[in-house]
């Protein structure tokens, strides 16, 4: 199996024939992006399943239906992609297609577990990662402000805090439209938060599908010294500096191509708002691969605020120009990193 596995990293571009079953086909969700999109399980091998992420919602019913079959299906023009936890997941477009097929597969349609719900959870019971809870806390400070990094869904702001219930304190980062929901020393109750590992801490993340209620407040917090920030020497090898354009209706996260910002007004496809394209949020950030002392291949989001941060006033101009930027940050020979909550996002940078 692990020689399979290897195979297809190596393919990972390759669109490719796949004979499966198809299992959990979610509801339809907006991504940041503001695409429509759904999710399912395939198995490919009696034992071995994929993440699916279909951006056809189209075609959300005829992929319930197939997975309601016993019989396999066939997906032609799907493609392995690596995800951001690393594992292989298989995209779905419109170029995708889905045919039952009549041919039996030497394996039968396992019963899979339901997807994941979201359970309330105190914050001492998440030791796993990839844990889907519910949370009762006091939001207790912002660690950062607000920030843009450029991440594989397209632009997104975030802002790193620290949340408090009774059992404990851990951080968390806050992502795109929820930010502008949660104000320091408020309750809340936060659904479809995840867990996240690095090093030997565990940090949360909010979801597309988390939301965020004010609830009344309870008496005991438990406040308790977390990591917070950390910093590490690196040497960048290669990078990629992007700039994006972001509709400015705050509660629309929806992407622009340059070449639509033409005239003096322009309506978001998204959100149906129209709006002067001079009040467009720009951002500029970049992904990078760097070298640690412990990770030769270590990928970063540095953000918009670490970019501006760095280069002061007398380079500011580079953040108009991606390719001088590049230039300029490769013939730095080391760097300091701080990252925040989320080790990948560089919110610091300094030349060390
Ligand atoms: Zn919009």
């Amino acid at each position: 199996m692990a020689a399979k596995r290897k195979v297809l990293v190596e393919d990972e571009e390759e669109k490719s024939q796949i004979l499966e079953y198809l299992h959990n086909v979610s509801q339809l969700q907006t991504s940041a992006k503001g695409r429509k999109y759904f999710h399912a399980v395939i198995q490919t091998t009696k034992d071995e399943k994929y993440r699916l992420v279909a951006f056809s919602p189209e075609k959300h019913n005829t992929y319930t239906m197939a997975a309601n079959l016993n019989s396999p299906v066939q997906l032609k023009n799907a493609k392995f992609s690596p995800s951001r936890n690393g594992e292989l997941e298989v995209i779905v477009d419109r170029s995708t297609s889905l045919e039952m097929v009549k041919q039996k597969l030497d394996f039968k349609k396992k019963k899979l577990d339901p997807p994941q719900q979201s359970i309330l959870k105190s914050l001492s019971d998440l030791t796993e990662e990839n844990m889907l809870v519910t949370l009762n806390v006091k939001l207790l400070n912002f660690t950062n402000e607000e920030t843009e990094v450029y991440t594989r869904y397209g632009a997104k702001s975030v802002r790193n805090a620290i949340i408090a219930d009774k059992s404990g304190t851990k951080t968390i980062s806050f992502w795109g439209n929820i930010i502008p929901s949660v104000k320091q020393g408020s309750f809340y109750n936060l659904t479809n938060v995840v867990s996240k590992k690095f090093d030997e801490n565990i940090t949360l993340s909010t979801t597309t599908n988390t939301k965020a209620l004010q609830i009344p407040i309870f008496d005991e917090v438990k406040e308790e010294d977390v990591p917070i920030q950390h910093a590490e020497n690196i040497v960048i090898t290669s990078i990629n500096v992007i700039t994006s354009y972001r509709c400015s209706n705050k509660s629309c996260s929806a992407t622009f191509p340059i070449q639509e910002l033409k005239g003096t007004f322009m309506k978001c496809s998204t959100c149906k708002m129209k709006q002067k394209v001079e009040n467009i949020i720009k951002s500029t950030s970049a992904k990078a691969v760097c070298k640690t002392e412990t990770d030769s291949n270590k990928q970063i989001l540095i953000s918009q605020q670490a970019l501006e941060n760095y280069l002061g006033e007398e380079n500011n101009e580079l953040m108009k120009d991606e390719d001088a930027l590049e230039d300029h940050i490769l013939t730095v020979e080391n760097f300091r990193i701080t990252t925040g909550n989320n080790r990948e996002i560089c919110i610091k940078l300094e030349s060390a």
